[in-house]
């Protein structure tokens, strides 16, 4: 698939904010703001505000997805929620994100497993993947993110990943809640490095086809940068997420590329 038929997503990860009384408001706010031809919208707000936002949204063209889902589909784990419980709250869900991989200690084979389960479940999945600064620095970022989808994605049939509509999202772990955001270019190569990778790994001419996001610290003012690049799908968006003046500029920059890639034959 040419980068212009692939789709243009903005993603809302509203990490550990928001009340059951107060998400389906800014969901509402939020989805009114962002009314713009060509672009998907996705909010992930937390589990006790699904239900708040799903009815929030009735109506506009808006997903909604889970921020993480347990490996298993029910028994005794304490606090966790499972793929098949999400049915009727959520079409999506996030997978992976550096937040989970460092405070939950999820691995690369964990994140495989919660893979296996969203397929199961018809969860639209947005994979994480990116490397530490000290990676980064250490000239091993795209050793670390190819290690990583390789731990994530072996033994996923391709084609039935992209038939779900798996998404990679890209996001470098010193990037996200710092402020500082990676550049357009060094976020363009790590896609290339990731469909790159999957090439390789036996997806062939499948791996043009996968929308690859990226995220940290993204905001309206920035997004542009990423936007720019053919090989950058959207963005997943943590803290600006919440704000509807920023989720309004970022989802208006992003039509301008979906207007873009369909004028390109799309
Ligand atoms: C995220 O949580 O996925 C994220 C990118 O956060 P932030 O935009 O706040 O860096």
């Amino acid at each position: 698939m040419i980068a212009s038929m692939r789709p243009v997503i903005i993603a809302a990860n509203w990490k550990m904010n928001t009340t059951p009384d107060d998400a389906g408001a800014l969901a509402r706010t939020i989805a009114s703001r962002t009314r713009q031809p060509g672009v998907m919208r996705v909010i992930c707000p937390p589990f006790v505000c699904l239900a708040a936002v799903r009815d929030a949204l009735a109506g506009e063209d808006v997903a909604v997805g889970a921020q993480n889902i347990h490996h298993e589909l029910a028994g005794a784990y304490t606090g966790e929620v499972s793929a098949p419980m999400l049915a009727g709250l959520a079409t999506w869900t996030i997978l992976g994100h550096s937040e989970r991989r460092r405070d939950a200690a999820e691995s690369d084979a964990l994140i495989s497993r919660k893979l296996g389960r969203a397929l199961a479940a018809g969860l639209r999945p947005i994979l994480c993947v990116g490397e530490q600064l000290a990676e980064r620095e250490a000239g091993a970022a795209a050793s670390v993110v190819a290690a990583q989808l390789g731990g994530c994605l072996a033994g996923h049939d391709p084609a039935v990943l992209l038939e779900a509509g798996l998404v990679v999202a890209y996001e470098p772990v010193w990037a996200i809640g710092t402020g500082r955001n990676a550049s357009g270019a060094d976020a363009a190569a790590m896609a290339d490095t990731i469909r790159e990778t999957l090439r390789a790994a036996g997806w062939g001419g499948l791996a043009d086809d996968l929308p690859v996001l990226y995220g940290g610290s993204c905001t309206a003012a920035n997004i542009g940068e990423f936007l720019a690049e053919p090989a950058i799908d959207g963005a997943l968006v943590g803290g600006a997420s919440l704000k509807p003046d920023e989720m309004a500029g970022m989802v208006a920059r992003a039509a301008v590329t979906a207007a873009a890639r369909a004028a390109a034959g799309g």
